[in-house]
Protein backbone atom coordinates (compact mmCIF):
# COMPACT_ATOMS: atom_id res chain seq x y z
CA UNK A 1 0.00 0.00 0.00
CA UNK A 2 1.58 3.49 -1.24
CA UNK A 3 2.31 5.84 2.10
CA UNK A 4 0.06 8.57 0.52
CA UNK A 5 -2.81 6.70 0.65
CA UNK A 6 -5.60 5.03 3.54
CA UNK A 7 -6.82 2.49 1.37
CA UNK A 8 -6.53 1.63 -2.56
CA UNK A 9 -9.28 -0.19 -4.48
CA UNK A 10 -9.72 -1.06 -8.04
CA UNK A 11 -13.52 0.44 -8.52
CA UNK A 12 -14.22 4.06 -6.47
CA UNK A 13 -18.10 5.28 -7.27
CA UNK A 14 -19.38 8.30 -6.67
CA UNK A 15 -22.78 7.58 -5.56
CA UNK A 16 -25.25 5.24 -4.08
CA UNK A 17 -28.25 6.07 -6.57
CA UNK A 18 -29.41 4.29 -9.14
CA UNK A 19 -26.25 4.39 -11.42
CA UNK A 20 -23.70 4.10 -8.80
CA UNK A 21 -25.96 0.74 -7.32
CA UNK A 22 -25.85 -0.60 -10.94
CA UNK A 23 -22.13 -0.33 -11.97
CA UNK A 24 -21.24 -2.12 -8.51
CA UNK A 25 -23.57 -4.79 -9.64
CA UNK A 26 -22.96 -4.88 -13.44
CA UNK A 27 -18.61 -4.62 -12.19
CA UNK A 28 -19.14 -7.72 -9.82
CA UNK A 29 -21.05 -9.43 -12.38
CA UNK A 30 -18.69 -9.18 -14.82
CA UNK A 31 -15.97 -10.86 -13.13
CA UNK A 32 -18.12 -13.87 -12.14
CA UNK A 33 -19.45 -14.74 -15.31
CA UNK A 34 -15.96 -14.49 -16.34
CA UNK A 35 -14.78 -17.12 -13.37
CA UNK A 36 -12.62 -14.28 -11.91
CA UNK A 37 -12.30 -13.27 -8.43
CA UNK A 38 -14.58 -10.01 -7.69
CA UNK A 39 -12.74 -6.94 -7.60
CA UNK A 40 -12.54 -4.53 -4.81
CA UNK A 41 -15.17 -1.97 -5.13
CA UNK A 42 -16.18 0.89 -2.79
CA UNK A 43 -19.26 3.51 -2.86
CA UNK A 44 -18.88 6.47 -1.29
CA UNK A 45 -22.45 8.30 -0.71
CA UNK A 46 -22.12 11.72 0.85
CA UNK A 47 -25.85 11.18 2.30
CA UNK A 48 -26.61 8.44 5.39
CA UNK A 49 -29.17 7.15 2.99
CA UNK A 50 -28.74 5.03 -0.10
CA UNK A 51 -31.15 6.00 -3.67
CA UNK A 52 -30.15 9.50 -4.89
CA UNK A 53 -33.26 11.19 -6.46
CA UNK A 54 -34.86 7.47 -6.09
CA UNK A 55 -35.36 8.10 -2.25
CA UNK A 56 -39.23 7.43 -0.88
CA UNK A 57 -40.96 9.48 1.98
CA UNK A 58 -43.81 7.55 4.06
CA UNK A 59 -46.02 10.10 6.17
CA UNK A 60 -49.13 9.54 7.87
CA UNK A 61 -49.60 6.88 5.60
CA UNK A 62 -48.91 8.61 2.46
CA UNK A 63 -46.04 6.76 -0.05
CA UNK A 64 -44.64 9.80 -2.04
CA UNK A 65 -41.13 9.75 -4.03
CA UNK A 66 -38.61 13.04 -4.59
CA UNK A 67 -41.04 13.76 -7.04
CA UNK A 68 -43.34 11.79 -9.05
CA UNK A 69 -40.84 8.53 -10.41
CA UNK A 70 -43.25 6.67 -12.81
CA UNK A 71 -40.78 4.05 -14.37
CA UNK A 72 -41.07 3.14 -18.12
CA UNK A 73 -38.65 0.23 -19.29
CA UNK A 74 -37.93 -0.34 -22.88
CA UNK A 75 -36.05 -3.24 -21.85
CA UNK A 76 -37.79 -6.13 -20.52
CA UNK A 77 -34.66 -7.94 -19.33
CA UNK A 78 -33.89 -5.18 -16.52
CA UNK A 79 -37.49 -4.69 -15.70
CA UNK A 80 -37.50 -8.25 -15.25
CA UNK A 81 -34.13 -8.71 -12.93
CA UNK A 82 -34.88 -5.36 -10.94
CA UNK A 83 -38.63 -7.48 -10.43
CA UNK A 84 -36.90 -10.69 -9.21
CA UNK A 85 -34.79 -8.70 -6.59
CA UNK A 86 -38.61 -7.19 -4.88
CA UNK A 87 -39.96 -10.19 -3.65
CA UNK A 88 -43.46 -9.72 -1.84
CA UNK A 89 -43.86 -5.81 -3.27
CA UNK A 90 -46.98 -5.23 -5.47
CA UNK A 91 -45.61 -3.53 -8.72
CA UNK A 92 -47.83 -2.90 -11.00
CA UNK A 93 -48.00 -1.94 -15.03
CA UNK A 94 -50.54 0.74 -15.15
CA UNK A 95 -51.71 2.30 -18.46
CA UNK A 96 -51.34 6.46 -17.98
CA UNK A 97 -54.13 8.99 -18.26
CA UNK A 98 -52.34 12.17 -18.80
CA UNK A 99 -54.03 15.21 -19.87
CA UNK A 100 -53.47 19.20 -20.30
CA UNK A 101 -55.53 21.58 -18.56
CA UNK A 102 -55.84 24.25 -20.99
CA UNK A 103 -58.24 27.04 -20.74
CA UNK A 104 -60.46 25.36 -18.58
CA UNK A 105 -60.69 21.95 -20.73
CA UNK A 106 -58.35 18.76 -20.39
CA UNK A 107 -57.12 17.74 -23.18
CA UNK A 108 -55.28 14.71 -24.05
CA UNK A 109 -51.55 14.78 -24.01
CA UNK A 110 -49.59 15.52 -26.17
CA UNK A 111 -51.30 19.07 -26.69
CA UNK A 112 -50.20 18.82 -30.09
CA UNK A 113 -51.99 15.75 -31.43
CA UNK A 114 -55.25 16.87 -29.86
CA UNK A 115 -55.56 20.04 -30.95
CA UNK A 116 -58.85 19.19 -32.46
CA UNK A 117 -60.12 18.79 -28.26
CA UNK A 118 -60.31 22.97 -28.50
CA UNK A 119 -62.53 25.37 -29.01
CA UNK A 120 -63.15 25.72 -32.26
CA UNK A 121 -61.81 29.12 -32.88
CA UNK A 122 -58.39 28.08 -31.20
CA UNK A 123 -58.37 24.83 -32.70
CA UNK A 124 -58.57 26.52 -36.53
CA UNK A 125 -55.40 28.96 -35.33
CA UNK A 126 -53.60 25.81 -34.45
CA UNK A 127 -54.34 24.22 -37.54
CA UNK A 128 -54.32 27.79 -39.85
CA UNK A 129 -50.11 27.90 -38.41
CA UNK A 130 -49.29 24.30 -38.20
CA UNK A 131 -50.00 24.15 -41.88
CA UNK A 132 -48.15 27.67 -42.91
CA UNK A 133 -45.45 27.47 -40.76
CA UNK A 134 -41.98 28.19 -41.73
CA UNK A 135 -39.63 25.49 -41.67
CA UNK A 136 -37.24 26.05 -44.02
CA UNK A 137 -33.68 25.48 -42.57
CA UNK A 138 -32.30 23.32 -39.75
CA UNK A 139 -33.57 24.67 -36.46
CA UNK A 140 -31.05 26.62 -34.25
CA UNK A 141 -32.83 26.32 -31.01
CA UNK A 142 -35.56 24.36 -28.60
CA UNK A 143 -38.01 27.18 -29.29
CA UNK A 144 -37.33 27.53 -32.92
CA UNK A 145 -37.96 23.49 -33.59
CA UNK A 146 -41.21 24.30 -31.70
CA UNK A 147 -42.35 26.83 -34.19
CA UNK A 148 -40.72 24.95 -37.20
CA UNK A 149 -42.40 21.62 -36.78
CA UNK A 150 -46.04 22.81 -34.54
CA UNK A 151 -46.37 26.55 -36.09
CA UNK A 152 -47.07 29.50 -33.41
CA UNK A 153 -50.11 28.37 -32.03
CA UNK A 154 -49.46 25.17 -30.55
CA UNK A 155 -45.92 26.45 -29.91
CA UNK A 156 -47.59 29.57 -28.06
CA UNK A 157 -50.37 27.96 -26.27
CA UNK A 158 -48.63 24.82 -25.09
CA UNK A 159 -44.71 23.66 -25.89
CA UNK A 160 -43.53 26.97 -25.12
CA UNK A 161 -45.24 28.29 -21.65
CA UNK A 162 -45.35 24.58 -20.36
CA UNK A 163 -41.41 24.20 -21.34
CA UNK A 164 -40.57 28.18 -20.07
CA UNK A 165 -42.31 26.84 -16.27
CA UNK A 166 -40.06 23.90 -16.26
CA UNK A 167 -37.10 24.56 -17.79
CA UNK A 168 -36.75 28.00 -16.38
CA UNK A 169 -34.54 29.70 -18.76
CA UNK A 170 -35.05 30.79 -22.91
CA UNK A 171 -35.61 27.63 -24.56
CA UNK A 172 -34.00 29.70 -27.36
CA UNK A 173 -30.82 28.69 -25.60
CA UNK A 174 -31.21 25.27 -25.50
CA UNK A 175 -30.41 22.90 -28.41
CA UNK A 176 -33.00 21.78 -30.48
CA UNK A 177 -32.85 18.29 -29.38
CA UNK A 178 -32.70 19.44 -25.91
CA UNK A 179 -35.53 16.81 -25.04
CA UNK A 180 -33.68 13.72 -26.87
CA UNK A 181 -37.02 10.92 -27.03
CA UNK A 182 -38.67 12.38 -24.03
CA UNK A 183 -39.96 15.19 -26.60
CA UNK A 184 -43.73 13.62 -28.02
CA UNK A 185 -42.85 14.02 -31.61
CA UNK A 186 -45.88 14.41 -33.72
CA UNK A 187 -45.79 15.39 -38.20
CA UNK A 188 -48.76 16.77 -39.76
CA UNK A 189 -49.82 13.24 -40.96
CA UNK A 190 -49.88 11.98 -37.15
CA UNK A 191 -51.95 15.23 -36.12
CA UNK A 192 -54.49 15.33 -38.70
CA UNK A 193 -54.63 11.74 -38.36
CA UNK A 194 -55.47 12.06 -34.69
CA UNK A 195 -58.39 13.75 -35.56
CA UNK A 196 -60.03 10.67 -36.56
CA UNK A 197 -58.54 7.94 -34.67
CA UNK A 198 -56.77 8.29 -31.23
CA UNK A 199 -52.85 7.54 -31.02
CA UNK A 200 -51.25 9.35 -28.04
CA UNK A 201 -48.41 6.64 -27.89
CA UNK A 202 -45.76 8.05 -26.43
CA UNK A 203 -42.11 7.16 -24.70
CA UNK A 204 -44.36 6.07 -21.50
CA UNK A 205 -47.44 4.97 -22.39
CA UNK A 206 -47.16 2.46 -19.82
CA UNK A 207 -45.40 2.66 -16.50
CA UNK A 208 -44.33 0.71 -13.33
CA UNK A 209 -45.00 1.77 -10.12
CA UNK A 210 -44.13 -0.42 -6.95
CA UNK A 211 -46.46 -0.63 -4.10
CA UNK A 212 -43.28 0.83 -1.78
CA UNK A 213 -42.23 3.70 -3.99
CA UNK A 214 -39.13 4.35 -5.85
CA UNK A 215 -36.59 3.18 -2.84
CA UNK A 216 -37.90 -0.22 -4.03
CA UNK A 217 -35.77 -0.13 -7.14
CA UNK A 218 -33.06 0.96 -4.91
CA UNK A 219 -33.01 -2.05 -2.45
CA UNK A 220 -33.39 -4.41 -5.54
CA UNK A 221 -29.65 -2.70 -6.58
CA UNK A 222 -28.64 -3.29 -2.74
CA UNK A 223 -29.79 -6.81 -2.94
CA UNK A 224 -26.80 -9.01 -4.42
CA UNK A 225 -24.65 -6.15 -2.94
CA UNK A 226 -22.34 -6.79 0.62
CA UNK A 227 -23.08 -3.82 3.05
CA UNK A 228 -19.34 -3.37 3.61
CA UNK A 229 -19.17 -1.99 -0.10
CA UNK A 230 -21.07 1.52 0.97
CA UNK A 231 -19.87 4.09 3.16
CA UNK A 232 -22.38 6.69 3.95
CA UNK A 233 -21.69 9.96 5.07
CA UNK A 234 -18.57 10.08 3.16
CA UNK A 235 -17.93 12.60 0.37
CA UNK A 236 -15.80 13.15 -2.46
CA UNK A 237 -13.96 16.41 -2.05
CA UNK A 238 -11.13 16.42 -4.73
CA UNK A 239 -9.55 14.72 -7.09
CA UNK A 240 -5.87 13.93 -8.15
CA UNK A 241 -6.48 12.90 -12.03
CA UNK A 242 -2.52 11.22 -12.38
CA UNK A 243 -2.19 10.40 -9.32
CA UNK A 244 -5.54 8.36 -9.52
CA UNK A 245 -6.16 9.63 -5.70
CA UNK A 246 -9.93 10.35 -4.59
CA UNK A 247 -9.54 12.60 -1.36
CA UNK A 248 -12.95 12.20 0.78
CA UNK A 249 -14.09 13.95 3.99
CA UNK A 250 -12.84 11.28 5.52
CA UNK A 251 -9.32 9.94 3.97
CA UNK A 252 -7.18 9.25 0.54
CA UNK A 253 -8.18 6.89 -1.24
CA UNK A 254 -6.15 4.73 -4.47
CA UNK A 255 -8.11 3.47 -7.55
CA UNK A 256 -7.87 2.27 -10.88
CA UNK A 257 -11.30 3.61 -11.69
CA UNK A 258 -13.65 6.46 -10.56
CA UNK A 259 -16.77 6.25 -11.45
CA UNK A 260 -18.91 9.04 -10.45
CA UNK A 261 -22.25 9.51 -10.44
CA UNK A 262 -21.77 12.89 -8.75
CA UNK A 263 -23.11 16.04 -10.76
CA UNK A 264 -20.79 17.19 -13.85
CA UNK A 265 -20.39 20.74 -13.11
CA UNK A 266 -19.00 19.43 -9.15
CA UNK A 267 -17.03 17.03 -10.15
CA UNK A 268 -14.51 19.44 -12.74
CA UNK A 269 -14.77 21.45 -9.82
CA UNK A 270 -13.16 18.39 -6.96
CA UNK A 271 -10.84 17.48 -10.56
CA UNK A 272 -10.01 20.85 -10.64
CA UNK A 273 -9.30 20.52 -14.94
CA UNK A 274 -9.59 24.07 -16.67
CA UNK A 275 -12.85 24.17 -18.30
CA UNK A 276 -15.78 26.52 -19.15
CA UNK A 277 -18.29 26.17 -16.15
CA UNK A 278 -20.61 28.83 -17.36
CA UNK A 279 -22.17 26.18 -19.91
CA UNK A 280 -23.69 23.88 -16.92
CA UNK A 281 -26.65 25.48 -15.84
CA UNK A 282 -29.95 23.40 -14.91
CA UNK A 283 -33.03 24.39 -13.54
CA UNK A 284 -34.41 23.24 -9.73
CA UNK A 285 -37.71 21.51 -8.87
CA UNK A 286 -39.43 22.23 -5.91
CA UNK A 287 -41.83 19.65 -5.49
CA UNK A 288 -44.63 19.02 -2.79
CA UNK A 289 -46.07 16.15 -1.56
CA UNK A 290 -49.70 16.55 -0.53
CA UNK A 291 -51.67 14.07 1.28
CA UNK A 292 -55.73 14.87 1.68
CA UNK A 293 -58.80 13.51 3.88
CA UNK A 294 -60.38 12.31 0.96
CA UNK A 295 -60.49 11.00 -2.86
CA UNK A 296 -60.10 13.46 -5.53
CA UNK A 297 -59.67 13.16 -9.11
CA UNK A 298 -59.91 9.91 -10.54
CA UNK A 299 -58.60 8.26 -13.90
CA UNK A 300 -56.14 10.38 -13.96
CA UNK A 301 -52.06 10.31 -13.02
CA UNK A 302 -50.44 13.24 -14.71
CA UNK A 303 -51.90 16.73 -15.50
CA UNK A 304 -50.15 19.50 -17.55
CA UNK A 305 -50.73 23.20 -16.37
CA UNK A 306 -49.16 25.68 -19.60
CA UNK A 307 -50.82 28.38 -17.56
CA UNK A 308 -48.47 31.12 -16.33
CA UNK A 309 -50.92 32.00 -13.93
CA UNK A 310 -49.95 29.12 -11.99
CA UNK A 311 -46.82 28.03 -10.02
CA UNK A 312 -46.96 25.08 -11.16
CA UNK A 313 -46.37 23.10 -14.30
CA UNK A 314 -47.71 19.24 -13.67
CA UNK A 315 -49.14 17.51 -10.84
CA UNK A 316 -49.29 13.71 -10.30
CA UNK A 317 -51.47 11.34 -8.40
CA UNK A 318 -50.44 8.52 -6.38
CA UNK A 319 -53.78 7.17 -5.24
CA UNK A 320 -54.40 6.61 -8.45
CA UNK A 321 -52.10 4.25 -9.39
CA UNK A 322 -52.31 2.33 -6.18
CA UNK A 323 -56.09 2.35 -5.34
CA UNK A 324 -55.93 4.23 -2.44
CA UNK A 325 -58.66 6.32 -0.93
CA UNK A 326 -57.31 9.41 -0.07
CA UNK A 327 -56.02 12.03 -2.70
CA UNK A 328 -51.92 11.62 -2.48
CA UNK A 329 -50.12 14.19 -5.45
CA UNK A 330 -47.71 15.61 -5.88
CA UNK A 331 -46.92 18.98 -7.47
CA UNK A 332 -43.53 20.29 -9.23
CA UNK A 333 -42.22 23.89 -9.65
CA UNK A 334 -39.52 24.73 -11.96
CA UNK A 335 -37.32 27.12 -11.31
CA UNK A 336 -33.24 29.00 -11.67
CA UNK A 337 -30.91 26.48 -9.79
CA UNK A 338 -29.96 27.99 -6.22
CA UNK A 339 -33.33 29.67 -6.62
CA UNK A 340 -34.15 30.02 -2.85
CA UNK A 341 -37.95 29.49 -2.17
CA UNK A 342 -40.21 30.71 0.87
CA UNK A 343 -41.64 27.09 1.22
CA UNK A 344 -44.77 28.59 3.03
CA UNK A 345 -45.82 30.92 0.85
CA UNK A 346 -45.20 28.10 -2.17
CA UNK A 347 -47.16 26.04 -0.86
CA UNK A 348 -50.05 28.50 -0.09
CA UNK A 349 -49.79 29.19 -3.65
CA UNK A 350 -50.06 25.49 -5.18
CA UNK A 351 -53.42 24.34 -2.20
CA UNK A 352 -55.02 27.85 -4.01
CA UNK A 353 -53.95 27.20 -7.61
CA UNK A 354 -55.61 23.46 -6.84
CA UNK A 355 -58.64 25.12 -5.67
CA UNK A 356 -58.93 27.26 -8.34
CA UNK A 357 -58.73 24.33 -11.29
CA UNK A 358 -60.68 22.29 -8.78
CA UNK A 359 -59.06 19.36 -8.00
CA UNK A 360 -59.36 20.46 -4.30
CA UNK A 361 -62.74 21.67 -2.95
CA UNK A 362 -63.20 20.91 0.42
CA UNK A 363 -60.33 18.17 1.20
CA UNK A 364 -58.52 19.13 3.82
CA UNK A 365 -54.48 18.71 3.57
CA UNK A 366 -53.71 16.16 6.25
CA UNK A 367 -50.01 15.72 5.26
CA UNK A 368 -47.45 17.23 3.65
CA UNK A 369 -43.82 17.25 2.32
CA UNK A 370 -41.48 19.06 0.53
CA UNK A 371 -38.54 18.24 -1.63
CA UNK A 372 -36.00 20.45 -3.92
CA UNK A 373 -34.34 18.69 -6.82
CA UNK A 374 -31.16 20.92 -7.72
CA UNK A 375 -30.10 20.20 -10.25
CA UNK A 376 -33.41 18.40 -11.64
CA UNK A 377 -33.14 19.21 -15.58
CA UNK A 378 -29.94 20.24 -17.16
CA UNK A 379 -30.07 22.67 -19.65
CA UNK A 380 -28.46 20.76 -22.80
CA UNK A 381 -27.27 23.46 -24.92
CA UNK A 382 -24.73 23.04 -28.45
CA UNK A 383 -22.12 24.60 -25.62
CA UNK A 384 -22.38 22.18 -23.30
CA UNK A 385 -22.61 19.09 -25.05
CA UNK A 386 -19.18 20.32 -26.64
CA UNK A 387 -17.24 20.83 -23.37
CA UNK A 388 -19.07 17.88 -21.89
CA UNK A 389 -17.86 15.48 -25.17
CA UNK A 390 -14.29 17.50 -25.06
CA UNK A 391 -14.04 16.42 -20.70
CA UNK A 392 -15.18 13.29 -20.79
CA UNK A 393 -12.47 12.33 -23.65
CA UNK A 394 -10.03 13.74 -21.14
CA UNK A 395 -11.30 11.91 -17.87
CA UNK A 396 -11.62 8.59 -19.63
CA UNK A 397 -7.93 8.87 -20.19
CA UNK A 398 -7.08 9.33 -16.46
CA UNK A 399 -9.63 6.47 -15.54
CA UNK A 400 -12.41 8.69 -14.30
CA UNK A 401 -15.97 8.07 -15.60
CA UNK A 402 -18.91 10.45 -14.95
CA UNK A 403 -22.00 7.98 -15.23
CA UNK A 404 -25.53 9.30 -15.00
CA UNK A 405 -28.10 11.70 -15.25
CA UNK A 406 -26.07 14.19 -14.01
CA UNK A 407 -22.55 12.87 -14.61
CA UNK A 408 -23.72 12.65 -17.95
CA UNK A 409 -25.30 16.29 -17.75
CA UNK A 410 -28.41 15.13 -19.59
CA UNK A 411 -31.79 14.20 -20.16
CA UNK A 412 -32.50 10.14 -19.20
CA UNK A 413 -34.16 7.51 -17.19
CA UNK A 414 -33.13 5.34 -14.48
CA UNK A 415 -33.41 2.52 -16.76
CA UNK A 416 -31.44 4.23 -18.97
CA UNK A 417 -28.96 4.66 -15.66
CA UNK A 418 -28.88 0.95 -16.02
CA UNK A 419 -27.89 0.26 -19.59
CA UNK A 420 -25.18 3.02 -19.31
CA UNK A 421 -23.47 1.63 -16.52
CA UNK A 422 -23.75 -2.09 -17.63
CA UNK A 423 -22.20 -0.67 -20.46
CA UNK A 424 -19.30 0.98 -18.45
CA UNK A 425 -18.92 -2.15 -16.75
CA UNK A 426 -18.65 -3.99 -19.35
CA UNK A 427 -16.08 -2.08 -21.23
CA UNK A 428 -13.88 -1.97 -18.48
CA UNK A 429 -13.73 -5.62 -17.02
CA UNK A 430 -12.74 -5.78 -20.90
CA UNK A 431 -9.62 -3.73 -20.31
C1 LIG B 1 -38.21 15.88 -11.37
C2 LIG B 1 -37.65 14.55 -11.84
C3 LIG B 1 -38.51 13.52 -12.16
C4 LIG B 1 -37.99 12.29 -12.62
N1 LIG B 1 -38.86 11.30 -12.94
C5 LIG B 1 -38.39 10.12 -13.41
C6 LIG B 1 -39.28 9.08 -13.74
O1 LIG B 1 -40.49 9.20 -13.61
N2 LIG B 1 -38.73 7.90 -14.22
C7 LIG B 1 -37.40 7.73 -14.37
O2 LIG B 1 -36.97 6.66 -14.82
N3 LIG B 1 -36.53 8.72 -14.05
C8 LIG B 1 -36.99 9.90 -13.57
N4 LIG B 1 -36.12 10.90 -13.25
C9 LIG B 1 -34.68 10.67 -13.45
C10 LIG B 1 -34.05 9.89 -12.29
O3 LIG B 1 -34.27 10.56 -11.08
C11 LIG B 1 -32.56 9.79 -12.54
O4 LIG B 1 -32.31 9.25 -13.83
C12 LIG B 1 -31.84 8.93 -11.51
O5 LIG B 1 -32.34 9.08 -10.22
C13 LIG B 1 -30.37 9.32 -11.55
O6 LIG B 1 -29.66 8.48 -10.71
P1 LIG B 1 -28.12 8.73 -10.48
O7 LIG B 1 -27.66 7.65 -9.61
O8 LIG B 1 -27.46 8.93 -11.80
O9 LIG B 1 -28.04 10.16 -9.76
P2 LIG B 1 -28.60 10.61 -8.34
O10 LIG B 1 -29.90 10.00 -8.04
O11 LIG B 1 -28.50 12.11 -8.36
O12 LIG B 1 -27.55 10.01 -7.32
C14 LIG B 1 -26.28 10.57 -7.15
C15 LIG B 1 -25.80 10.24 -5.75
O13 LIG B 1 -24.46 10.73 -5.62
C16 LIG B 1 -24.32 11.31 -4.35
N5 LIG B 1 -23.22 12.29 -4.44
C17 LIG B 1 -23.19 13.42 -5.18
N6 LIG B 1 -22.02 14.07 -5.00
C18 LIG B 1 -21.29 13.31 -4.15
C19 LIG B 1 -19.98 13.44 -3.59
N7 LIG B 1 -19.18 14.51 -3.86
N8 LIG B 1 -19.53 12.46 -2.75
C20 LIG B 1 -20.32 11.38 -2.44
N9 LIG B 1 -21.57 11.23 -2.94
C21 LIG B 1 -22.04 12.18 -3.78
C22 LIG B 1 -25.66 11.96 -4.07
O14 LIG B 1 -25.86 12.15 -2.68
C23 LIG B 1 -26.61 10.91 -4.67
O15 LIG B 1 -27.01 9.96 -3.72
C24 LIG B 1 -36.60 12.12 -12.77
C25 LIG B 1 -35.73 13.16 -12.41
C26 LIG B 1 -36.25 14.36 -11.96
C27 LIG B 1 -35.30 15.46 -11.61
Amino acid sequence: MSKSVDIRVDYLVVGAGVSGLSFANAIRQEAEDAGKAKPSVLILEADTEPGGYCKTIKQEGFVWDYSGHFFHFRNPEIEAWLRKRMPGQDVRTVEKHTSIRYGGLDIDFPFQKNIHQLEKSEFIDCLHSLYFRDDAGDATSFKQMLYQRFGRGIAERFLIPYNEKLYACDLDSLDSDAMGRFFPHADVKDIIGNMKQADNASYNATFTYPQGGAIEFIRALLRDLPESVIEYSEKLVSVDLEERVATTSNRRIGYQHLVSSAPFDKLCGMVQVPHDASVFSANKVLVFNLGFDRKGAKDVHWVYFPARSLPFYRIGFYDNIMDTDRMSLYVEIGAKSGQEFDVEAELAGVLAGLRREGYVTDHELVSWHSVAMDPAYVHITKASMEEHARLMKHFDAHGLHPVGRYGGWTYCSIEDNIVETRALASRLAGT
